[in-house]
């Protein structure tokens, strides 16, 4: 049984985590918060992987640089948001303008119930379990066209789970720009 074993370490002023695993190359990576990480086979002396990490210490300060950069733009950009409560009334008032086109697929017929989220990587999603549609709080700073397309897309997955060609000619049936307003997501 072979276990991985990571050990703190420091080449040319970097400090780094060498971590041992089954690997055929040296790889070194430098993660979001800046911290340094490598990873070795346990048959590479820690000299030669300091070596390594030396040899790059170029491209690790601007790796570093570069995710720094990227944290305090993301830091001013979420502080540009809406608070939590102001984007769930904003979504909540939207989510009720288009209800009543939508109420005989709610589960239960019901006004759903509306969550706001700091998801990254999606603007919305629907449950039809909890017959919730949650949305990402920064889809409140993008256009209302936009918004509107999001709500419209999550209340049609009520009926349509997937992505299927009844689903689009749902969301095409209420808004015939949708594609329009997908490019403004972009
Ligand atoms: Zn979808």
């Amino acid at each position: 049984m072979a276990q991985s074993k990571t050990e703190t370490r420091r080449a040319a002023g970097i400090d780094y985590t060498l971590t041992r695993r089954r690997v055929r190359n040296i790889n070194l990576r430098v993660r979001a918060d800046g911290s340094v990480a490598a990873s070795a086979s346990p048959r590479v002396p820690a000299g030669v992987v300091d070596a390594f990490v030396a040899a790059r210490a170029a491209w690790v300060l601007s790796a570093q640089r570069k995710m720094a950069r990227r944290a305090r733009w993301d830091a001013a950009a979420d502080a540009a948001l809406p608070t939590k409560a102001e984007a769930l009334a904003q979504m909540t008032a939207l989510c009720r303008a288009y209800y009543p086109r939508f109420a005989a697929s709610c589960p239960g017929g019901a006004f759903p119930r509306i969550a706001v989220r700091d998801m990254r990587t999606r603007w919305g999603s629907c449950s039809l379990k909890t017959g919730t549609l949650a949305f990402s709080r920064r889809l409140c700073v993008t256009p209302p066209a936009a918004q509107e397309y999001v709500v419209v897309h999550e209340f049609c997955h009520f009926a349509h789970p997937d992505h299927s060609p009844a689903f689009w000619a749902a969301v095409e049936a209420v808004l015939p720009d949708y594609r329009r307003r997908q490019q403004l997501l972009r």
